[in-house]
């Protein structure tokens, strides 16, 4: 306790020894110069007439002889003594006498002293103070600068960012060309009539670089940018949040022509009314503030408000009304052509091995943003490191792609050879029934190498972006689904908890064949309503379902159906093909991993 109140405090403690140390420093210099002699023995001196001045400072004195004295044994010429407590009235008669020169002194100088002493608390008081209100304004504004303008401003002249500096993403670069134009010459445009949207919302998953591309576009216009996170707005108390918005509004209108963008616009902008537990005035007041302020400008400010969300089915509507964030441009998933663009972005700088095959990384990265590629050759530059390679090998990579796929590998982690085996099983059930379903995509790799996700994983990359699932593609996939639990079965007649996480996909994605895309038998061509993905609290709470509840168990009849027979196909497969199935995890069991081509060829389909 007291050690950690000192490290804390460690010029507070400094400057208190300082102070001890004067203060007994001051008492030893009076003394140390001067021997200390008996009281008679300077009345002797008195009388020889050897003294030649004293001064007298309440009992003390002080004094120096005219020729060297001894007393105990010890020469002197400079003493101090003591007055009796009794008083000698006959001393200054004999001083007199002798012609002694005498000063004297208050009784003490130390009045100073007391004054700095009984001022010491108060100094303290108004010190610590002080100390905390530094600490409080390092830690991002402190009390005194609540309301105050949260926004960084870039200066666009230091680390300018480009469109070149976004990779793929081609609808959202021209769209925001566009921007570009009106900010960089408004004039044409108004001009012309034109009028370009204020309001411009980025809508994509976490990721895909809509952040960058706000910099961009402030990058390409040069002109200043205002970056503002939305729970930046939020501070303890109800009204800051509305403070910040009007003041950062003020900043942009005198840096115009500008960029406000505001990141992660879901903290704030969710919708008003919904949401448990209570009120949420001060995201309200915040949200109001933004709306009427996004409402107060004109378009001939020149400045552009841009906001992005990875939510924006949780936004309120109010944000995009008609001259608040109504341009809404989607930025997605990159596609396998940009996902080459982004690898070479990437690798520009990093020295990679010759057979390092790009066009091939594109093609199984499928569902990766850009940040995860990033992120992705990031890994593997540090693998290549720490094995001491001059350059990254497709190893690297792969274990890197790995590693953001499945998740760290437990090395810790040790299972039973009874474990392993059923995850062999459970594993190479699903990469068989995937081997041989032709609509299924086509088997990359099969791990049993125990992850924090998973204890395996088998890996399938489809040979083209999908962009939307056929029947016969979702029946297959839930077939191979299905081959994991459907191994276990088979070879050791048990169920294991391995399969919650298949069993739960599943589940969700008959759901939505059943309710959202009409694929069953009896609600065919129809409609019913969402399988409820992310269900907002509040909102759906208060909604109920939009069918009967007749209906809603015949719907959970028909996901029943479809997962059966997703299982049925499995186990056909598999108990066709026993000794393929017997094989694979064998090989599972030697290598913990096996690549998709051994796959094919233990099942015995040439491709
Ligand atoms: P978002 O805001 O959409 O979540 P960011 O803009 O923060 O994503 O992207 C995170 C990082 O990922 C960026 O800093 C960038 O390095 C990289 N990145 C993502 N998408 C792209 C892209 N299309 N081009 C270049 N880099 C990208
Ligand atoms: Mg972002
Ligand atoms: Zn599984």
């Amino acid at each position: 306790m007291i050690k950690k109140y000192v490290q804390q405090n460690r010029q507070l403690v400094v400057l208190l020894a300082v102070f001890l140390f004067l203060l007994g420093w001051s008492y030893l210099a009076q003394y140390t110069s001067s021997t200390a002699i008996s009281y008679s023995e300077f009345l002797a001196q008195v009388d020889k007439g050897n003294v030649e001045q004293i001064t007298v400072k309440g009992e003390n004195i002080h004094g120096r002889l005219n020729t060297p004295a001894t007393f105990n044994d010890a020469s002197y010429t400079s003493f101090s003594t003591y007055l009796p407590s009794f008083g000698d009235p006959e001393l200054m008669s004999k001083l007199k006498q002798q012609g002694v020169q005498v000063n004297t002194e208050p009784k003490s100088d130390r009045i100073l002293w007391y004054i700095v002493i009984s001022l010491l608390p108060l100094l303290l008081i108004f010190w610590l103070i002080f100390m905390q209100y530094k600490r409080m304004q390092g830690q991002g504004g402190g009390l005194f600068s609540i309301g105050q303008n949260q926004a960084r401003q870039y200066d666009h002249s230091q680390e300018k960012t480009t469109f070149d500096d976004v990779a793929g993403a081609q609808e959202a670069k021209i769209e925001l060309q566009e921007v570009v134009d009106y900010l960089t010459d408004p004039d044409k445009i108004q001009d012309m009539g034109g009028k370009i949207p204020k309001g411009i919302m980025l809508v994509g998953p976490p990721g895909t670089g809509k952040t960058l591309l706000a910099r961009a576009v402030a990058g390409e216009a040069g002109v200043a940018f205002f970056n503002i996170t939305g729970s930046d707005f939020m501070e303890m108390f109800v009204g800051v949040g509305a403070k910040r918005v009007r003041n950062l509004f003020q900043d942009a209108r005198k840096n115009a022509p500008c960029i406000i963008f505001i990141d992660e616009i879901d903290a704030i902008g969710r919708r008003r009314g919904a949401g448990l537990g209570g009120g949420h005035d001060e995201r309200e007041q915040t949200l109001n503030q933004l709306l009427s302020e996004l409402d107060g400008f004109e378009a001939h400010e020149n400045i552009i408000v841009m906001c992005a969300t990875n939510r924006p089915d949780i936004l309120d509507p109010a944000l995009s009304r008609p001259g608040r964030f109504d341009r809404r441009i989607i930025v997605e998933l990159p596609s396998t052509q940009d996902r080459l663009e982004l690898l070479h972005l990437y690798t520009r700088e990093k020295q990679l091995d010759d057979e390092v095959d790009l066009d091939r990384l594109a093609r199984e990265t499928q569902g990766f943003s850009g940040a995860d590629l990033e992120n992705m050759l990031n890994e593997a530059t540090l693998l290549a490191a720490r094995e001491d390679r001059g350059s990254i090998s497709h190893a690297e990579i792969e274990a890197a792609r790995d590693k953001i796929l499945m998740g760290l590998k437990r090395h810790g982690l040790v299972m039973t050879e009874g474990e392993k085996r059923m995850v062999a099983y459970h594993e190479a059930g699903h990469s068989l029934v995937g081997a041989f379903l032709p609509n299924a995509d086509p088997v990359y790799k099969v791990s049993i190498v125990p992850r924090s996700q998973s204890m395996g994983a088998t890996q399938q990359f489809p040979e083209q972006e999908r962009y939307i699932y056929p029947r016969e593609y979702l029946q297959d996939k839930l077939a191979v689904m299905m081959g994991g639990r459907c191994a276990e079965s088979l070879v050791f007649d048990t169920a294991t908890s391995g399969a919650a996480n298949d069993l739960q996909q599943a589940t969700k994605m008959a759901r939505k064949m059943v309710l959202e895309w009409g694929m069953s038998g009896q609600f065919e061509h129809m409609a019913l309503g969402s399988a409820g993905e992310q269900v907002f609290l509040g909102e759906e709470l208060g909604k109920g379902k939009e069918y009967s509840e007749a209906t809603s168990q015949a719907v959970d009849k028909e996901v029943e159906t479809i997962l059966r027979d997703a299982f049925d196909r499995a186990r056909d497969i598999l108990s066709r093909h026993r000794s393929a199935l017997d094989d694979l995890a064998q090989s599972l069991l030697d290598h913990e991993e096996v690549a998709g081509e051994k796959v094919y060829s233990i099942a015995g389909i040439s491709r």
